[in-house]
């Protein structure tokens, strides 16, 4: 091996949510690390810009001052306190969200546009412990006696860095995932979105709900208008890989045709108008259980395909996954052991964590497909108290989505009016 640039225990890929959190968490066990990122911060991702209960779980761990970093500048970021549904018949359903400990305050969620959230997030990373290198691509990596030879770009010249293991947190269309865990992208298991940024859309929820609109020709997916400070709104939408190709969609297209035409939609577009153009991303979804580590790596985010795949919601998953790295790669320094057979309790703890959830939100991916059960659910909902606070409780309570999966609960809300 000709001498490598850097050497380090631990090299993370991408400084998105994913590799950020497992930075900081790798830094409060006083792991020193390199973190790399192409980007130089601050950077766009196209994304939906909403942050739901789980990923304040995280902020809170993350820094306990987490509202000053992420709140405080109104002009970056809206607190949201619910969610609004449109079924296909254009019913509509305000599920507030559930708030836990309200003599704190502690928001249920917030909208913010990534640039902002990525940047503030990138800025808590410890340099005490981190070297945080941006400007910085993966090119390759090579597994060697000892380690791994990775090759980088830096600032567009080619280095290598010397590396126990690596922690795949590039997102989508990872490199370490597809080169070390033989990742493919799954059409039944993915999904493309766009979004867009308007200014004046009218009628936004006076409590700044985020409001997901489940249209008839965007089945299994969702038309979302999120809103953001100063009037601005972030419009987008996202459907299954496997039905675009079956239907032949044109997202763009279609995103625009709604917003012209739809009843519900089109009048409070009229005085709306862009910002920008409209940028389409995948979406890795975790509907299927995938292999998130090996001998010498961990993947993270959407690296690891952690997409919530009923609610597209990934930013939660994607430190949750920054979490766990942090405590296994922990382990494995103590012990020395990068093996695959120990960084397999990577694996479980992950997906003890959050596959419960993901298998149920795979549920109710299928059960929105379904316009007409979509509809009646609905339908109940917006006029029975009791199925409201189900549904309120379903985004904290995992227990409380699986009614969703037993045919009696649907008999039960027939005949309950
Ligand atoms: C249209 C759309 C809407 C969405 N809406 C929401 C939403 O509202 N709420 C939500 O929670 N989730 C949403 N998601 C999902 C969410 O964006 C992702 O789950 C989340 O960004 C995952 O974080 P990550 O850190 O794993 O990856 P990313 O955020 O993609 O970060 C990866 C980082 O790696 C860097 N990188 C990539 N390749 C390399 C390389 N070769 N070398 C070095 N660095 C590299 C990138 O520059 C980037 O900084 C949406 C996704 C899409 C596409």
């Amino acid at each position: 091996m000709s001498n490598p640039h850097f050497e380090t225990d631990v090299l993370i890929a991408g400084a998105g949510p994913g590799g950020a959190s497992t930075s900081v968490f790798l830094a409060k066990e006083k792991i020193n690390h390199i973190i790399i990122d192409k980007a130089v911060f601050p950077r766009d991702k196209i994304c939906g810009d909403a942050f739901s209960g789980k990923s304040v779980g995280i902020l809170k761990r993350i820094t306990p001052a987490w509202q000053d970093y992420f709140l405080t500048d109104k002009n970056k970021a809206v607190v949201s306190t619910g969610i609004q549904f449109t079924a296909p018949d254009n019913t509509c359903l305000d599920i507030p969200f559930l708030l836990k400990n309200t003599k704190e305050q502690i928001p249920a969620g917030f909208v913010s546009k990534r640039i902002d959230f990525d940047n503030t997030l990138a800025g808590l990373i410890d340099n005490q412990y981190a070297t945080l290198l941006t400007n910085t691509l993966l090119e390759d990596i090579e597994e060697i006696k000892d380690g791994l030879l990775v090759t980088i770009k830096q600032h567009g010249e080619r280095k290598q860095i010397f590396t126990k293991m690596i922690v795949g947190a590039e997102g989508r269309g990872s490199i370490v995932a597809k080169k070390m865990a033989q990742h493919t992208m799954e059409p039944a298991h993915y999904s493309a979105g766009i979004r867009a940024y308007y200014k004046n859309v009218s009628g936004m929820h006076e409590q700044n709900y985020i409001e997901l609109h489940f249209l008839k020709e965007l089945q299994p997916g969702y038309l979302w208008i999120f809103p953001l400070p100063n009037g601005t709104a972030n419009v987008g939408v996202g459907m299954l890989s496997k039905s675009i190709s079956l239907k032949k969609v044109n997202l763009k297209q279609l995103m625009l045709e709604a917003i012209k035409t739809h009843p519900t939609l089109k009048d409070r577009f009229v005085n709306a108008t862009i910002e920008g153009p409209i940028d389409g991303w995948g979406l890795p979804l975790g509907s299927k259980k995938r292999k998130l580590s090996g001998n010498r790596f961990l993947l993270t985010g959407d690296a690891g395909s952690l997409i919530d795949p009923f609610t597209g919601e990934g930013i939660g998953n994607a430190m949750v996954s920054g979490l766990v790295a942090s405590r296994v790669i922990k382990k494995a320094i103590d012990a020395n052991d990068f093996s695959i057979h120990f960084l397999k309790q990577y694996d479980d703890e992950l997906y003890t964590k959050l596959w419960t959830e993901l298998k149920l939100s795979h549920y109710l991916q299928i059960l929105s497909s379904k316009p007409r059960l979509f509809n009646f659910v609905v339908n109940k909902a917006s006029r029975s108290k009791e199925l409201k606070e189900t549904i309120s409780c379903m985004f904290e309570n995992v227990d409380i989505r699986k009614k969703f999966m037993n045919p009696l609960f649907y008999l039960k809300i027939l005949f309950n009016r």
